[in-house]
């Protein structure tokens, strides 16, 4: 058996266009256009790449693009400041300050400072509540987009076994509690978990969030399972997942690296920065973006 292969690559050009033609409507019937603002402290290559590309996606799609680039020496209470601004500007509808932020700036003090109504990324612990009572919030991006292509795949979810590999507030926790959303039976794996091949080994769905390259083997995967691989890995062979590539030859679908989970994350940003204009507009939008 080879394993599909889950192009996440197609499935995000498709969403950002639905997306563009939502940002239209919102141009059209709430008279201006959706607007995200990204922060950005200090000059780390990495997130620089980030930020520029988040920006040039965000326009791509109709949207508005405000760009903040503070220097390295910013401190917490000027960032919280500029929070402020833009929680107050009413043309801005998401807020997104880039991570890691410098070590003297408290994360967690500017994420909670960001209204919760404007936090398209999902990371304020309103957000975390809402998602775990059931509420209408901000779902994390990238778990959002994992669950997409996995029902993209798979249609309803209902009763499947899936383990999630991984905890972070960011990935692990938030895919977790949307897998419970769709009626699946949860697993979450971590760093202490005993016998992780054999935990994995039962699932009809993995979701691989660790951070270690190649870290799932074929021999832990129950076969025609389906692989969604969020890890990012820096090899001196490029760009590999926590999933061994070798798992098609026992999986029935899978996602590649690049290609897969990556995609889907910016894709999702616009999309939550497009249904924070609808509500703030008053303008309907398709609620099975
Ligand atoms: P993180 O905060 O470092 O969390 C990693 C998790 O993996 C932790 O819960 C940790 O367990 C667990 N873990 C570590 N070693 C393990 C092992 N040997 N066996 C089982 N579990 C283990 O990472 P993250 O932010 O969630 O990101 C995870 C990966 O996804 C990284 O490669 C990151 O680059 C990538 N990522 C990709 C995207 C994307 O857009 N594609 C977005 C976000 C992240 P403990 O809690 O016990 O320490």
């Amino acid at each position: 058996m080879t394993a599909t292969t889950i192009d996440g690559k197609a499935f995000a050009a498709g969403l950002r266009a639905r997306v563009a033609e939502g940002a239209a409507k919102v141009l059209a019937e709430g008279g201006r256009k959706p607007g995200l603002a990204v922060v950005l402290v200090g000059d780390d290559p990495a997130s620089s790449v980030y930020v520029r590309s988040k920006g040039k996606a965000t326009v791509a799609a109709g949207m508005e693009s405000f760009e903040h680039r503070l220097p390295e020496t910013t401190s917490g209470a000027e960032l919280v400041a500029l929070v402020d601004r833009l929680n107050a500007d009413p043309a801005v509808d998401g807020i997104l300050v880039q991570l890691p932020l410098p070590s003297h700036i408290d994360e967690r003090a500017v994420i909670t400072r960001i209204d919760p109504d404007k936090d398209v990324d999902g990371f304020h612990p309103v957000n975390a509540g809402r998602l775990a009572t059931g509420l209408e919030g901000f779902v994390p991006c990238t778990p959002l987009g994992c669950l997409m292509l996995l029902r993209d795949v798979l249609g309803d979810l209902s009763g499947k076994d899936a383990v999630v590999i991984g905890r972070s507030n960011i990935v692990g926790k938030p895919m977790a509690q949307l897998l419970i959303r769709e009626s699946c039976t949860v697993t979450v794996a971590h760093s202490r978990t005993h016998d992780l091949p054999g935990v994995v080994r039962r699932a009809d769905i993995v979701v691989a969030a660790v951070g270690r390259a190649k870290m799932v083997q074929p021999d832990w995967i129950k076969p025609g399972a389906t692989l969604i691989d969020v890890g990012i890995n820096r090899t001196k062979a490029g760009l590999v997942g926590d999933i061994d590539p070798a798992c098609a030859s026992v999986a029935g679908a899978m996602t590649p690296v690049p290609g897969g989970v990556g995609p889907m994350t910016i894709a999702c940003l616009l999309r939550n920065t497009l249904v924070s204009a609808c509500r703030r507009l008053g303008v309907a939008y398709d609620r099975a973006l």
